[in-house]
């Protein structure tokens, strides 16, 4: 099963993964903040995460990455 992790303190909450994710499972979590001062990016379903890849390329702060 694919599985995202983040690496929560890059995340400058720009939501672009949101907009590319086909699953539409990314959001920006208001709950936390960051090192950067961010409410970094959070799944809401891993368990439909297809682990396409899509978040991490777009991320322009490689603050996503997949493991399968
Ligand atoms: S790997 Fe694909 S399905 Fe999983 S969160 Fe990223 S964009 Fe969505
Ligand atoms: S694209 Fe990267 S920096 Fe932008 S919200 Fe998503 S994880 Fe955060």
């Amino acid at each position: 099963m694919a599985k995202i992790v983040f690496i929560e303190d890059r995340c400058k909450s720009c939501k672009l993964c949101t907009t590319v994710c086909p699953k539409n499972i990314l959001f920006m979590d208001s709950k936390k903040l960051n090192k950067r001062g961010f409410n970094p990016v959070a799944v809401s379903d891993m368990d439909k995460c297809t682990g396409c890849g899509f978040c991490v390329t777009i991320c322009p702060d490689c603050a996503i990455e997949v493991e399968k």
